[in-house]
């Protein structure tokens, strides 16, 4: 009893959504001593959905592993060569194998792009007494969850909030400059390759759609449009909505040509949407990539000055900072302290 209590204490001092899943298969572990544990997480598009590892433990390891948050999407197992994870996602309840090796799956109902289950592979069927362990710790688990979807999520949209950001760019600076160190002297591996990229999105003339539509169509526009984000962007690419009708994408990709076709992708898209009563709205994009050493007001200064010079040349398109500094549209700035520049 003491071990649960404190296994449950550890599992609720966090914050991190990675941390929290390793933790929850941690205490799974510690208090079953089963043969395995795991958290599955489906991702993907509908046509394509996969499971992504968010932490895995087997009885002889000491620490759960995970896969990378960034991994190559066709890389991974599809949905429908585990079906009894699909069962269990599909019908919400607690899956058991009827013969063969003992597995347990439990899904994990979530917000939207993080259903999952938890897979927990045992010698015996688990008893009676273990199911109501495990499905308690899940309870209390998923109410944490929402407890910090709460805090982390915005209402309308369901996207992550602004609050989230910084944690989310340190992670991404540091996931960067590890890449770096490891391909120096070598080629990056394909499921790692890439660097961070930031965007920023803004609705064109959206005053116009209150003034004409009124504040709840326009609030419907804002629903739709972070709906079509959701299908433009791969599962790992961390979409935010930062207030009003402005949007922010912290994505990974492999050069400026990609991140261009992703962002174009979202502006296409958006510019053929028929939206209700309102029918058409276009938005503007600009972006930069994330630099080794970067601060996020850095990064977002770029960004917003890309989506400023979209607006003052027509809107309804997607501007990259590096491409305005080298065509000579932009100037970079440097700011000169002392002795000192400041890039
Ligand atoms: P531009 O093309 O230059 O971006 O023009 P704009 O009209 O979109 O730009 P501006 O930033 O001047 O106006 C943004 C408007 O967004 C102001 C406000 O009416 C609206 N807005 C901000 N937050 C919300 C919200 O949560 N819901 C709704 N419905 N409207 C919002
Ligand atoms: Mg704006
Ligand atoms: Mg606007």
């Amino acid at each position: 009893m003491t071990e649960l209590v404190e296994k449950l204490a550890d599992l609720t001092a966090l914050r991190d959504r990675d941390a929290l899943d390793i933790a929850l298969v941690s205490a799974i572990n510690d208090l079953l001593k089963p043969q395995s544990a795991a958290i599955y997480r489906v991702v993907g598009d509908t046509d394509n959905e996969r499971w992504l590892t968010t932490a895995q433990m087997d009885a002889d390891q000491v620490t759960p592993t995970s896969d990378s948050a960034w991994s190559e999407l066709d890389l991974l197992p599809r949905m429908s060569e585990h079906p009894l994870r699909q069962q269990a996602v599909a019908s919400r309840q607690v899956m058991q194998t009827s013969s063969g090796p003992d597995i347990t799956v439990f899904p994990l109902a979530s917000n939207p792009g993080a259903v999952g289950i938890l897979e927990i592979g045992t010698q015996a069927p688990l008893s009676d007494n273990d199911l109501r362990l495990v499905s308690g710790v899940l309870r209390l688990y998923l109410n944490f969850q929402s407890l910090l979807d709460y805090g982390e999520r915005d209402a309308l949209t369901e996207l992550l909030n602004r609050k989230t950001f910084d944690g989310a760019f340190l992670k991404a600076t540091l996931e960067q400059t590890r890449t770096e160190d490891n391909a120096q002297g070598k080629r990056r591996s394909a499921a790692c390759a890439g660097s961070y990229w930031l965007a920023m999105i803004d609705i064109d003339h959206f005053k116009r759609v209150n003034d004409n539509y009124g504040h709840l169509i326009g609030d419907e526009v804002l629903l739709l449009l972070a709906r079509l984000m959701r299908t433009c962007f791969r599962f790992h690419d961390q979409l935010y909505r930062f207030g009003g009708e402005e949007f922010v994408v912290l994505m990974r990709c492999n050069g400026e040509q990609e991140a261009t076709a992703a962002l174009e992708r979202l502006r296409t898209t958006t510019e053929k949407h028929l939206f209700p009563q309102v029918d058409h709205i276009t938005i503007s994009i600009g972006f930069s990539e994330i630099k080794t050493g970067d601060t996020p007001s850095g990064a977002f200064e770029r960004a917003d000055k890309a989506v400023y010079y979209a607006k003052e040349h027509g809107r309804n398109q997607v501007c990259s900072h590096a491409a305005l500094i080298a065509s000579g549209e932009l100037v970079e700035q440097v700011a000169i302290v002392g002795d000192m520049e400041l890039f």
